[in-house]
C-alpha cells in the first residue's frame, strides 16, 4: 500500500495495539494513528477480574505498552477520543470531540459493551467489569458486606474467586445449571462447580434474579430471585454478557451482525476497512460460519493477519487453526483448546476432584479439550484437535 492519510486504527485495546506493533514489525513505515475512547493509555483486561481486582497489580502494571513504545515506533496515540461515524466512499472517521480523522486503511477493533442489568441502572453499589475504572471501583466496595455475582460465566467466577480470595462472602446466581456451562456445557460446569463451592460460595444455578432490592437510599441491598428467595448484598457485579461496540457503525456500509461481519482474514464489506477482536466476527472456513471470539490469544492472534495482509508481501500469516482460551479460578488455570462447542459430547479423562481434563467428541473425533491444573497434558492434545482426530488416538 501507499501512504497518505496512513492507517487509522479505531480501539485502542489489546487487537489495536498488536496490529500497531505487528504493522511495524511487518515493515509498514507509514503514519498509524490510534483511536481510543478511554481516557488510560491501552492496557490489558485479564488481570482486572484477577490481579487487579484482589490488589496484587496496580493499574499501572498492566498498560500493553510504555508510552515509549509509541513515541519510538511513530504511533500517534490519541486517547479520549470516540469515534461515532465512518464514511467509507470518503474514508473518513468522525469524532465526538474534533475533525474528522482521513484514513486510507481503517482497522476496528473496539471490542465489547457490558450488558447492564434492566431496571437497576444508577443504583450504587451495582458493578459491570469491562474496563480498569470499572475494576477498581469493585476493589473500593471490598468491604462494604456480602458480594452477589449475577451470572456464573468467565468473568462472573473470576470475581467470585478473586473476592473469596479477600475473605469477602459470595453469592453466584446464574439461572444455567453450573457456571460456564454456555461456554464450556454443564458437564465440564459441574466440575468447575466443585472449586466454588469448596471455597466458600453459595452457588445458586437454576435459578435468575427477578429484582434488585434498593435501600431506598440509592444503594444496593440485595436481589429478589424467580423462586422468591431474598439475598442480601452490598455489591452486586452482573456478569450477563456484552454486545459488540458497533453503535458508531449505524448507517455506514459497513456490515455488521453478530459484530463485524468480516471474510477469514478481517476484511469488512468495506473496501480498506478490517474488523478484529472481540468485535469481529471472522468466517471461518472450516466452520463454514461467521464466529466472534471473546479471548485474548484469538486478538492477537488476528492482529499478525491483518497487518499482515496491510503491508502485503510474499507470505501472508496463516489464521490460526486451533483457537485458545485461559481463565484463573482459585490458583487452577483452566484452560481450553479448538472450536468448544457445548452442545458436544464430553468425555473427562481425569479427574482428581480438583484438577481435570476433559475432550469433547463429534462423530468419535475429537474437537476440543477443557483442562483444569492440567497445561502439559492438555497442550499435547492440540496436534490432535488440529486435525480432528479420532478419540482412540488419545493415548492412554
Ligand atoms: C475482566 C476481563 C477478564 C478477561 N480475562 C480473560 C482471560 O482470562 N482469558 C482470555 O482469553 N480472555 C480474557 N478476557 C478477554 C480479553 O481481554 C479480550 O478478548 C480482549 O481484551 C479483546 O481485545 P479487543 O482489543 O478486541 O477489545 P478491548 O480490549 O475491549 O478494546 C477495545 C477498546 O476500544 C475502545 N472503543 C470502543 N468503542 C470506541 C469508539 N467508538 N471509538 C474509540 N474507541 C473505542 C474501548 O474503549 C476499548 O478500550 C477478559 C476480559 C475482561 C473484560
Amino acid at each position: 500500500m501507499t501512504t497518505g492519510a496512513g492507517i487509522v486504527l479505531v480501539g485502542a485495546g489489546l487487537a489495536g495495539v498488536r496490529t500497531a506493533e505487528q504493522l511495524r514489525r511487518a515493515g509498514h513505515s507509514g503514519p498509524i494513528t490510534m483511536l481510543g475512547a478511554e481516557v488510560h493509555p491501552p492496557y490489558d483486561r485479564p488481570p482486572l477480574s484477577k490481579e487487579v481486582l484482589r490488589g496484587d497489580r496496580t493499574a499501572a502494571d498492566v498498560v500493553l505498552q510504555d508510552t515509549a513504545f509509541f513515541a519510538d515506533n511513530q504511533v500517534e496515540l490519541r486517547t479520549g477520543v470516540r469515534a461515532i461515524g465512518v464514511d467509507t466512499e470518503k474514508r473518513l472517521v468522525s469524532l465526538e470531540n474534533g475533525p474528522a480523522v482521513p484514513y486510507e486503511e481503517l482497522v476496528i477493533a473496539t471490542g465489547l459493551v457490558p450488558r447492564q442489568l434492566p431496571a437497576a441502572a444508577g443504583l450504587a453499589g451495582l458493578h459491570v467489569l469491562r474496563t480498569v475504572d470499572h475494576s477498581l471501583r469493585i476493589r473500593e466496595s471490598v468491604g462494604s458486606g456480602p458480594a452477589l455475582i449475577v451470572g456464573a460465566g468467565f468473568i462472573g467466577c473470576e470475581v467470585a474467586a478473586s473476592l473469596r480470595a479477600l475473605s469477602v462472602p459470595v453469592t453466584i446466581v446464574d439461572p444455567l445449571p453450573a457456571p460456564l456451562a454456555g461456554a464450556v456445557g454443564e458437564t465440564i460446569g459441574r466440575l468447575v462447580a466443585r472449586l466454588h463451592v469448596e471455597a466458600g460460595v453459595d452457588l445458586r444455578c437454576g435459578v435468575g434474579v427477578a429484582e434488585i432490592l434498593d435501600d431506598g437510599a440509592g444503594r444496593v441491598s440485595g436481589v429478589k430471585l424467580s423462586d422468591g428467595t431474598e439475598i442480601a448484598a452490598h455489591l452486586i457485579v452482573s456478569g450477563i454478557g456484552s454486545r459488540p461496540a458497533v453503535e458508531w457503525l449505524a448507517g455506514s456500509a459497513i456490515e455488521v451482525a453478530n459484530g463485524i461481519t468480516c471474510d477469514e482474514r478481517g476484511r469488512t464489506s468495506a473496501d480498506g476497512v478490517w474488523a478484529l477482536g472481540d468485535v469481529a466476527a471472522w468466517f471461518r472456513p472450516a466452520l463454514g460460519k461467521h464466529v466472534r471470539v471473546e479471548h485474548w490469544t484469538n486478538a492477537g492472534e488476528q492482529a499478525s493477519v491483518v497487518a499482515s495482509d496491510i503491508v502485503g508481501g510474499d507470505q501472508p500469516t496463516r489464521p490460526p487453526v486451533v483457537p485458545y482460551f485461559w481463565s484463573d479460578q482459585y490458583g487452577l488455570k483452566i484452560q481450553a483448546l479448538g472450536d468448544i462447542d457445548p452442545s458436544e459430547e464430553v468425555r473427562v479423562l481425569t479427574d482428581d476432584g480438583r484438577r481435570f481434563l476433559a475432550v469433547y467428541v463429534n462423530d468419535g473425533r475429537i474437537t476440543g479439550a477443557v483442562g483444569c491444573g492440567r497445561a502439559g497434558q492438555l497442550m499435547k492434545l492440540r496436534p490432535l484437535i488440529a486435525r480432528q482426530a479420532a478419540l482412540s488416538e488419545i493415548p492412554q
